[in-house]
């Protein structure tokens, strides 16, 4: 008989968990609280038109790229389809009305910024040299489980992002330039590690893509194999408990009193939530403090745009807007200056899509912001609710429209989420959008680990090692390696790609 391991959430981190341990031999059952699987990787329609919740994008993913041969082993490669960002330009950042295109490639990207800060063009190769580095350190990068030069990794991680850019640039507005994609991991001025924005620059300056049709095709197609494979997935079973004997656990309870056996399980949630459900004295209240002291990453408001038909040509670029020449602290805003900056990005439909269906505004918001009106159901939070999403809205898309005019024109309708949105559909603390955030003050007691005192509890998801589709996967592999070692999961992606 199999062991049985019972997964907590079946977001991008709980289904690649399901995915590889189900192939090496575990009886996998996925338990999600929501009505649709995929967490993050969630979309939804709206009167014809489909919109994306959280990923938009991925990098690296070119056959021959690390993701690429990742999303090969995982069973993605035909069944999910992607489309190229334009190469010459997948991220455009606008400072004050001064524009800067990121081209895929190194060369490429030290061609262009040498090109817009001529004076600056030996630090920008430093900073390539460093950012390659880091990048190389990954056990990922190289497909084996041993690291490369973990000191690389492990010097710039404890550095800021700005303080590593001070130390290398004279020009500010290039500095400010080069981290105009923040958004994507929350960055904080003084707290998140250098080494965490190599790796996402290192990420997409190798290729990006979006994935047609959304990327809940992602979250469809890993579900279908662990399915085909013989693994359970359970939607509407949010998990209540995590129970245990006096030395680990022995299975999970759900909001409908079930009871489910494990001889693992694999947490996938927010770690907070993961300690609220467990009441044991294998977890020491020091552990508990830890973990609850991490702060949290920013949470956001979202318009999810419909656009009238054949109106928005099809923006092949993500666009990260700023009323100021730089795009720091934008979490830190008040009434009146609200929103500091945005992330524009369309919604692929298609392939080479001449027009745009539908696209997304995102901005920072913090959760105070509404928390009054936490206790509503969804949908059901009342008037002074909506009319407070409305006016965020507007303000939102006036501000967009300046950067892109005619938008406003093109669109026939749009939808709203707020961080209680996020709340309420991942669970995570504040409606933090990444989770824990990396604080360079911290040390390790910033880290969420993926063992805990219950020898047969892991954790897993983008709380810990990192988030987004590179982050969450390299955090499964190091979960998973507790039960199939690191070394035969490296030689089944190489052996996939053969
Ligand atoms: C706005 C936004 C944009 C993003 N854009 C990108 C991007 O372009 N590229 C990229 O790579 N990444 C992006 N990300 C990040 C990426 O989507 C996430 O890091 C990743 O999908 C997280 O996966 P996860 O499994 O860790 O968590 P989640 O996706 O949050 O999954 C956790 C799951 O657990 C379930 N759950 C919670 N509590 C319980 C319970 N008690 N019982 C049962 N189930 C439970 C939740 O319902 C959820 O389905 C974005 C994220 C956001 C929010």
């Amino acid at each position: 008989m199999s062991d049985k391991v019972i997964i907590i959430g079946s977001g991008l981190g709980g289904l690649t968990c399901g995915y590889i341990l189900q192939k090496s031999g575990y009886d996998v059952t996925i338990l999600e609280q929501g009505t649709q699987i995929g967490g993050c990787l969630q979309c939804f329609n709206r009167r014809g038109a489909k919109f994306e919740t959280g990923m938009h994008f991925i990098g690296s993913a070119s056959p021959e790229q690390t993701m690429g041969k990742i999303m090969r082993y995982f069973g993605l490669t035909d069944s999910v389809q992607l489309s190229a960002l334009d190469h010459s330009g997948y991220n455009t950042v606008s400072l004050a009305g001064d524009k800067f295109r990121f081209p895929n490639g190194r060369e490429a990207f030290l061609e262009r910024f040498g090109g817009y800060f001529p004076h600056q063009k030996d630090a920008l190769v430093k900073y390539i040299e460093i950012i390659d580095k880091i990048a190389a350190s990954s056990a990922l990068n190289s497909l084996t489980s041993e690291r490369r030069d973990v000191i690389a990794d492990t010097e710039y991680h404890t550095l800021s992002i700005n303080a590593v850019l001070d130390s290398l640039f004279t020009d500010e507005l290039l500095k400010n330039a080069l981290v105009g994609d923040l958004p994507l991991y929350a960055a904080q001025i003084d707290k998140t590690p250098f080494s965490h924005h190599a790796y996402i620059m290192d990420f997409y300056n190798n290729s990006a893509f979006r994935v047609v049709g959304g990327s809940d095709a992602i979250a469809n197609s890993l579900a279908a194999s662990i399915q085909q494979m013989g693994g359970r997935i359970v939607p509407r079973k949010q998990v209540t408990k995590v129970c245990c004997d006096d030395i680990k656990a022995t299975g999970v309870i759900t909001s409908d009193e079930e009871f489910y056996g494990a001889d693992y399980v694999i947490s996938t949630i927010h770690p907070n939530r993961l300690l609220e459900m467990l009441d044991t004295r294998l977890i020491r209240p020091a552990f508990r403090n830890r973990i609850n002291a991490i702060p949290q990453t920013a949470s956001c408001f979202a318009v999810y745009l419909k656009f009238k038909e054949q109106a928005m040509p099809y923006m092949n670029t993500n666009y990260y807007g700023y009323a100021a020449a730089t795009p720091w602290n934008c979490e830190n805003y008040t009434a009146e200056n609200w929103p500091k900056g945005f992330l524009y990005m369309h919604m692929c439909s298609q392939d080479k899509a001449q027009y745009a269906q539908s696209g997304v505004l995102i901005s920072y918001m913090n959760l105070e912001d509404v928390a009054k009106w936490n206790n509503g159901k969804i949908g059901r939070r009342g008037e002074e609710y909506e009319q407070f999403k409305r006016e965020h809205a507007l303000r939102l898309i006036a501000e967009a429209d300046k950067h892109h005019p005619g938008l406003r024109d093109a669109i026939e309708c749009y939808y709203t989420s707020t961080p209680l949105t996020y709340l309420d559909y991942t669970g995570t603390e504040a409606g933090s959008m990444y989770g824990v955030a990396k604080d360079v003050s911290l040390g390790a007691a910033g880290r969420v680990p993926y063992r805990t005192k219950i020898p047969n509890l892991l954790l897993a998801g983008q709380n810990v090692n990192s988030h987004g589709m590179m982050g969450v996967i390299v955090g499964t592999i190091v979960t998973c390696s507790e039960l199939v070692s690191a070394q035969t999961i490296y030689k089944q992606i190489n052996d996939s790609n053969r």
